[in-house]
């Protein structure tokens, strides 16, 4: 998302930008559902003002729910959200398919105050003016920039799935199908809500619903064999859809039906390949190294709660913009602006989505309708979109023209 962003931002700019991404495929169902942020769809906002139709999910509804399925809190609240794949898909569309370079695995970065280069694997290069490492919580990039800034485990894991709505009973699906709806649990917490259908759909009965379950896990022997998959190989960060070994599915299912509300547990139920991503914090104490930075999750890693690592992301890569245009293209200086405001937006999401955590986690003070638990980027809340205006709150910044930076061609790809 924060790479993906970055190419079209600095591209419309005027920059020549390539994206290489390690995979060899394109990407398909990585991490389901996204609560979305203004800054998420700006680019869309931007590009195709009254067309959001095919993102965006509107739910008008903050709910808990109570064992037995009774609504214990709601409130109205209005959280838009979308699903990876079609964020993936929409940004991936707006970008030039002859830059999207797959399968290309960045092992190596080096640079000289002219040029920053970019080894991958298999001996390629490429050399850039800027280098944008936008590569996720397991960076590479933070490896060889920030050796000493490792990911910690947060002592828990979110399941996560989808199950169709259509799939659903029909009380199931009207229960959760116009909130986010939460339930607390003894140790942890399940929230649900419906995300866009695999095409795109947006229309209620046409959707996917969708359950993100945090669970604590003692790290070592119970997480470990958690996070060993079916073949026997110890998977680190994730165990994605398909790979979770069969007695953990069912264990799960199992869990929800005697301690989650029924549509909860109907939906837990109901989902053929539910998969598991651990929970760590990662932080590093500098985003900016000469002509390369890093973003996203790359610089600063954040637990799931305030539902903003992507709009963390989109910020990092939009702020990167209007420091490019300001320093006219210099991208050094243009990093060294950029650095200190970044940094302190993700060291304090960092801190708020921890304490978030841990109060479901391990304090167990969450109270439903404490406003310090809502959705937000830069503070709780700012997730929320005023009601009743399709389009109310899409974030409006101005595009301004610009001097085009001098691009050069990036160096040679394998
Ligand atoms: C349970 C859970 C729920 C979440 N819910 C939300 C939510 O509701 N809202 C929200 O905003 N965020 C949410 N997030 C966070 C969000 O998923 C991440 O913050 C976001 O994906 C980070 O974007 P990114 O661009 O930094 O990295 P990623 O999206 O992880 O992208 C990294 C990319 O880099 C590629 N890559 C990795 N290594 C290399 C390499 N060496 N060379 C080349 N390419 C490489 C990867 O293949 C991938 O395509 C959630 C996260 C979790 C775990």
């Amino acid at each position: 998302m924060g790479g993906l962003t970055a190419a079209l931002v600095l591209r419309d700019l005027g920059c020549e930008v390539d994206v290489f991404e390690r995979s060899t495929a394109e990407l398909e169902g990585r991490g389901a559902g996204i609560a979305l942020h203004p800054i998420t769809v700006r680019y869309f906002e931007q590009h195709r003002p009254p067309d959001l139709a095919g993102v965006v999910v509107e739910l008008p509804w903050l709910r808990f729910l109570d064992r037995g399925g009774a609504v214990r809190y709601e409130e109205r609240m209005n959280y838009r959200v979308s699903s990876w794949n079609t964020l993936y898909r929409n940004l991936l569309a707006a970008f030039d398919p002859g830059r999207y370079h797959l399968g290309c695995e960045m092992v190596g970065l080096d640079q000289d105050p002219d040029r920053a280069t970019v080894r991958f694997a298999g001996g390629g290069t490429a050399a850039a003016d800027l280098v944008v490492c936008a590569d996720g919580i397991s960076s590479r990039a933070r490896a060889i920039l920030q050796p000493r800034a490792k990911l910690r485990y947060a002592g828990y894991v979110a399941w996560r799935g989808v199950v169709p709505e259509w799939e659903l009973t029909r009380s199931t699906a009207e229960r959760l199908g116009d909130a986010i709806t939460y339930h607390l649990t003894d140790r942890g917490h399940i929230l649900l809500y419906p995300i866009p259908g695999r095409a795109g759909e947006t229309a209620p009965g046409r959707r996917l619903q969708s359950f993100v379950w945090y669970r604590n896990y003692a790290e070592g022997g119970e997480l470990e064999d958690l996070l060993t998959d079916r073949t026997g190989a110890r998977r680190g960060s994730s165990v994605p859809p398909g790979w979770l070994r069969g007695e953990h599915a069912a264990w799960a299912r199992e869990y929800a039906a005697a301690h989650f509300p029924p549509p909860a547990a109907e939906v837990v139920a109901g989902t053929r390949d539910p998969f598991v991503q651990v929970v760590f914090d990662a932080a590093v104490d500098r985003m900016a190294f000469g002509r390369i930075c890093l973003i996203g999750d790359g610089a600063v890693s954040v637990r799931p709660h305030a539902a903003a690592g992507t709009a963390k992301a989109c910020a990092d890569a939009w702020a990167l913009g209007a420091a490019l245009r300001k320093a006219e293209g210099d991208a050094v200086a243009a990093l060294e602006a950029w650095e200190g405001p970044q940094l302190e937006l993700g060291h304090a999401l960092l801190e708020r989505a921890r304490w978030m955590g841990d109060g479901s986690q391990f304090r167990r003070d969450w109270t439903p309708g404490d406003p310090r638990l809502r959705f937000g980027l830069y503070e709780p809340g700012d997730a929320v979109f005023p009601s009743g205006d399709a389009q109310g709150g899409w974030d409006r910044a101005e595009r301004e023209p610009v001097r085009r930076p001098e691009a050069e061609e990036c160096g040679p790809r394998r």
